[in-house]
């Protein structure tokens, strides 16, 4: 196998990632589990997994990004989620555009130059409404699994419309509308609509050049991808392993030290 020649750390608030890459910067191996309450233990604790997997006697050269990034002490860097997200991005693509990152707990717009480096970017980590915590608190109330929304989003014939701009909110009117006999299908295209068009009116706070690219764990979630290109009007690219981005871009930037 290639020798790994740098690993990137993502300590996200709801997952935490590592990944692998060779001297060429391909990604050659990665590590993913939910997010624990100890994440220095978590992450070094993955670090070593990983480099064991790889057969290396320890870590080569080590970049963090995410909210816990602070807290992997095996990093001899830290770097924003926006710098590593568009580096993997750019990379894995080849080209500029608008990237939306929607994670657990937060979603970012960023705008990437012809040369792979941000130049705009805006962020929400103040309201779960427009992050994959909104859909993985629906979803634990209607009880369907978090991956299996967006198909069903999308076989939905009809769609129910959600108003409330605040997930309590929102909890509440989904339970009006089961108790009104609604299509679960429905309400969760509905859901969707309502996460897509928060994330996209963001989106156009920093231009939405196309093409638009989508990263982070949601979008694991067909339905969203397919609603975002709806609402945006142009097509949505997905890079490889999306939720491994953030990790995929602090690799190359160790590689780069
Ligand atoms: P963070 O980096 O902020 O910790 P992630 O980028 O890992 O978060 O994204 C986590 C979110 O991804 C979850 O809230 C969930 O909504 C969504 N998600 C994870 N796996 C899937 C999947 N298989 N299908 C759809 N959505 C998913």
């Amino acid at each position: 196998m290639t020798a790994a020649a740098a690993f990137g750390v993502d300590a996200g608030s709801t997952t935490c990632k590592v990944v692998a890459v060779d001297a060429a910067g391909a990604l050659l191996a990665s590590r993913l589990e939910p997010t624990r309450p100890r994440l220095e233990e978590q992450a070094a604790s993955l670090v070593a997994a990983l480099a064991a997997d790889l057969g290396l006697p320890g870590p080569p050269a080590v970049v963090a990004t995410g909210y816990g990034r602070q807290l992997v002490r095996e990093a001899a860097r830290r770097v924003t989620e926006i710098t590593c997200h568009a580096r993997g991005a750019f990379r894995a693509l080849g080209h500029g555009g608008t990237l939306v990152d929607i994670g657990g707990q937060d979603a970012k717009a960023i705008r990437i130059g012809p040369d792979g480096r941000p130049v705009d970017f805006a962020m929400n980590d103040k309201c779960a409404a427009g992050t994959g915590r909104f859909l993985e608190h629906t979803a634990a109330r209607l009880g369907v699994e978090v991956a299996d929304l967006g198909a069903r989003a999308l076989a939905a014939s009809t769609e129910e419309s959600i108003s409330s701009t605040c997930t309590v909110f929102a909890e509440s009117e989904i339970i009006s509308l089961i108790g009104r006999g609604a299509d679960l299908d429905a309400i969760i295209r509905g859901l969707h609509r309502s996460l897509v068009g928060r994330i996209v009116a963001m989106a156009r706070t920093v231009g939405l050049a196309p093409p638009l690219i989508l990263s982070g764990g949601v979008a694991l979630n067909p339905g969203v991808r397919a609603m975002m290109a709806e609402a945006a009007g142009m097509p949505v690219l997905l890079p490889p392993h999306p939720q491994l981005m953030g990790a995929y871009g602090a690799a190359l930037l160790a590689l780069e030290a």
